[in-house]
């Protein structure tokens, strides 16, 4: 076999332990002689699958009773519309902190819905740092404060939650969920795709207040409404149910190796080992401050830009998947979420060093 890291942004690695468990019971599933893929939704067998994936990522993040948990579809994307569409009128205001490319996207698709404000942007500076919460102008009366607490793109990332009084505070979690505890009651709605640390692209899973989901309105269509998925259990219509499944599968992994705060001094080690050797190498450069960088996403430049096709190639060769950066950006980008070992990035530091010496 020559699987090799993988360092995408996602789609991004998964646990191998978990390929081998869905690739074990793909033909015939718990005796249910048939797939997890070929079964219905609504049978007794899922309903106790999608049950259990639930409560193992309550117990993961600790979500209060207040919350449901949501499995729904159209990626991150269409949640960026969808929220605004369900929790704020169309003369109210939403304030948005721009950190980063997805953040601004988020802004961007809420413009048709609501009034948007920009709270706060460190585009001035290529979306290197995070405005300091003091220099945010909200608005007391907005219907909702949205952030990114990780932008995966630029890898800058929120080391603490912003305190934003009474307004709820929305966040789009797609490539930070499970690296490290996250304080769910301080936020009134957490979403993320999938397809970075919880398992195949095309599942979105959602956390959001109860409370919340009492101002969906009621004049939108039903499937975009997010109080009538949560009274259908997610069920509304047929879910991913490939994607909730494998999901399950990564909640029990997580577990397996101690929750989030096991997580956490993991991938800690693995952004100080990453970024220890950039910033000590005179050679690779990291762009953004270092009180925000990000712990899943790492992206560095070559001292040449005509270096980065022969490092893509080399480390490719070596094994070392998909380090190319984002078009936005260019140079290189390492996402090393959950399912990447420090032995991942160990073999990364140690192949950039080989390099730099080699093409100094
Ligand atoms: N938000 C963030 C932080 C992301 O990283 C991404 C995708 N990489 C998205 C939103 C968009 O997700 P999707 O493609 O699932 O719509």
């Amino acid at each position: 076999m020559s699987r090799g890291y993988n360092f995408s942004a996602g789609p991004a690695a998964l646990p191998e332990e978990v390929l081998r468990q869905a690739q074990a019971e793909l033909l015939e599933w718990q005796g249910a002689r048939a797939s997890v893929m070929e079964i219905s939704h609504r049978g007794k067998d899922f309903i106790a699958l999608a049950e259990e994936a639930e409560r193992d990522l309550r117990e993961l993040l600790a979500v209060p009773a207040n919350y449901k948990v949501l499995f729904l579809q159209g990626g991150a994307t269409q949640h960026f519309a969808q929220i605004p569409l369900n929790f704020a009128r169309r003369d109210q205001s939403v304030d948005y902190v721009l950190t980063g490319d997805w953040s601004e996207k988020a802004a961007k698709e809420a413009k048709p819905l609501a009034q948007v404000r920009i709270a706060a942007t460190s585009s001035a500076t290529n979306y290197d740092r995070i405005t300091p919460r003091g220099e945010w102008s909200l608005d007391p009366n907005a219907a909702y404060v949205h952030v990114t607490p990780n932008e995966t793109i630029r890898g800058v990332e929120f080391h603490e939650v912003p305190d934003v009084g009474n307004v709820p505070l929305i966040g789009d979690v797609s490539s930070t969920i499970l690296s490290r505890p996250l304080d769910v009651s301080k936020y009134a709605l957490l979403y993320a795709g999938a397809q970075k640390n919880i398992g195949p692209s095309g599942l979105v899973v959602m956390i959001v207040r109860d409370d919340l989901l009492e101002r969906c309105p009621k004049d939108i269509p039903k499937i975009f409404n997010y109080a009538e998925h949560a009274a259908q259990g997610s069920m509304l219509n047929t879910p991913n149910t490939w994607g909730w499944y494998l999901a399950g599968l990564v909640f029990k992994w997580v577990k397996r190796q101690g929750g989030v705060a096991a997580m956490e001094a993991r991938n800690r080690a693995k952004a100080e080992l990453l970024y220890g050797y950039i910033d000590d190498s005179g050679y690779y450069r990291n762009p953004v401050e270092k009180s925000a960088r990000s712990w899943m996403n790492a992206p560095f430049t070559l001292p040449r830009e005509e270096l980065d096709s022969v490092f893509l190639k080399e480390s490719e060769a070596a094994g070392l998947l998909a380090l190319k950066g984002h078009r936005a950006v260019g140079g290189m980008r390492a996402s090393i979420y959950n399912a990447i070992s420090i032995e991942g990035v160990q073999a990364l530091v140690d192949f950039m060093r080989d390099f730099a010496k080699r093409n100094g």
